[in-house]
């Protein structure tokens, strides 16, 4: 099979028999063998009878409805898994990314040699309250990741050389950050590819600004990771000690300063004297170690098996 195109979705009925149809007319001009998987990310419209309508007659249509929306990286994951074609392409279920630059990115994996393809949306129909965020997003993505050619990581619109999908896990927020996972599994080649972007049809986006803090914890802690490897604990054993050292300097400082006091009178009172130095110091040493605690639970939460179980309610 030359392409799978894999598609998440969440409340977008009245987009899909267009989508579908328009995805048709192109494979068909350019005689690809092909599959369709819908991945229903729990949508709570009629998304799902129109797939199962779509599968009725088509038999490129697979469609898996999971239980309940547990977010696009999930279900992009699942359609990953699934996904048979030699070339895998994502797009959005909302008829913003078109289907026609698909043989123009399949030309790019398979004769360029690229392992990775992403759509830039050069000129973008979304609102500033979005773009913006974006921009400062991606530039983030661009110094973290080290890939520097990517002007739109987040472009739901990519192709995959299908070794790529299958060694990369997408959760949490991460589909904002697919191209970085590629290249910490080994995947190089990445390239862009401007395409035509469109204001959304029917429905409403699913992203907000909230979306945006998760996705940045997501990035911090991914580039964490692929930086100090799996034993970041030395970092923060390390740290602690230096913390217990500090804690350890101002308890002598302060015997001494007592003790001075008592039996010669204090020249050295400096700045030690102050109880705003002591409550700074502990709220700087407190601090320091809720954040050193929560980010080692960022961590773990991120590395815990179920971070990306998904459960299946029904499949064609
Ligand atoms: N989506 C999803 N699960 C979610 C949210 C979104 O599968 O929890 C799908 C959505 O239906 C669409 C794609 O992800 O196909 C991109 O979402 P959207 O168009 O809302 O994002 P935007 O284009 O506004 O960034
Ligand atoms: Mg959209």
């Amino acid at each position: 099979m030359d392409i799978s195109v894999v598609i998440p979705l969440y409340n977008e009925a009245e987009s899909l028999p267009e989508l579908h149809a328009w995805i048709k007319r192109v494979m068909d001009a350019n005689h690809f063998s092909y599959e369709i998987i819908f991945v229903n990310d729990g949508s709570t419209d009629r998304s799902w009878n129109v797939i199962e309508e779509l599968g009725k007659s088509n038999p490129e249509v697979k469609g898996i409805k999971f239980r309940r929306n547990y977010g696009k990286s999930p279900a992009l994951y699942c359609g990953f898994e699934r996904a048979e074609g030699d070339v895998v392409i994502t797009m959005d279920a909302d008829l913003q990314d078109s289907p026609d630059e698909i043989p123009e990115l399949y030309r790019m994996i398979t004769e360029d040699g690229y392992d990775l393809v992403s759509g830039w949306k050069q000129k973008r129909y979304d609102p500033l309250s979005k773009t913006i965020p974006t921009k400062l997003f991606n530039a983030t993505a661009r110094a973290v990741s080290g890939i520097h050619n990517l002007h739109d990581f987040n472009c739901g619109l990519k192709a995959y050389r299908r070794e790529v999908v299958k060694n990369i896990e997408v959760y949490g927020e991460m589909h904002r950050y697919i191209p970085y996972l590629a290249k910490n599994a080994g995947f190089a080649r990445i390239g862009e590819k401007v395409v035509h972007h469109q204001a959304r049809k029917y429905g409403k986006t699913k992203f907000g600004l909230n979306r945006f803090v998760n996705g940045y914890l997501d990035l911090l802690t991914l580039w964490f990771l692929s930086t100090f490897g799996v034993k970041p604990m030395h970092i923060f054993g390390f740290l602690g000690s230096i913390m217990f050292l500090l804690g350890f300097i101002s308890v002598a400082v302060i015997g001494f300063n007592k003790l001075h006091d008592m039996y010669c009178g204090n020249p050295y009172r400096l700045v030690t004297e102050s109880p705003y130095f002591y409550l700074a110091l502990t709220t700087m040493v407190i601090g320091t170690q809720l954040f050193l605690a929560g980010f080692i639970g960022e961590l773990i939460a991120r590395n815990a098996p179920e971070r990306n179980k998904y459960q299946i309610e029904k499949e064609l």
